[in-house]
């Protein structure tokens, strides 16, 4: 399964596997900043972390199989 590293505002870097994260997907207005985010549970201090993911973090995370799910607005 691929790892993810990411990063804990408590403990830095952390090594995450796919399913350890979660992708949210807003749909976008054209010409604004991205609003998706991806959130995880840190394997470090076990607090619940989200983070801004832009376009290229989207497909990296997709891609890696980690699941998404799609919001409005
Ligand atoms: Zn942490």
């Amino acid at each position: 399964m691929a790892t993810f590293t990411a990063r804990c505002p408590e403990c830095g870097r952390v090594e995450l596997t796919a399913d350890q994260l979660r992708l949210v997907l807003r749909r976008d207005k054209p010409g604004e900043p991205s609003k998706s985010f991806y959130v995880f549970r840190c394997p470090g201090c076990d607090d619940s972390v989200r983070r801004p993911a832009g376009e290229k973090i989207v497909e990296l995370l997709s891609d890696g199989g980690v699941p998404s799910m799609q919001v409005a607005g």
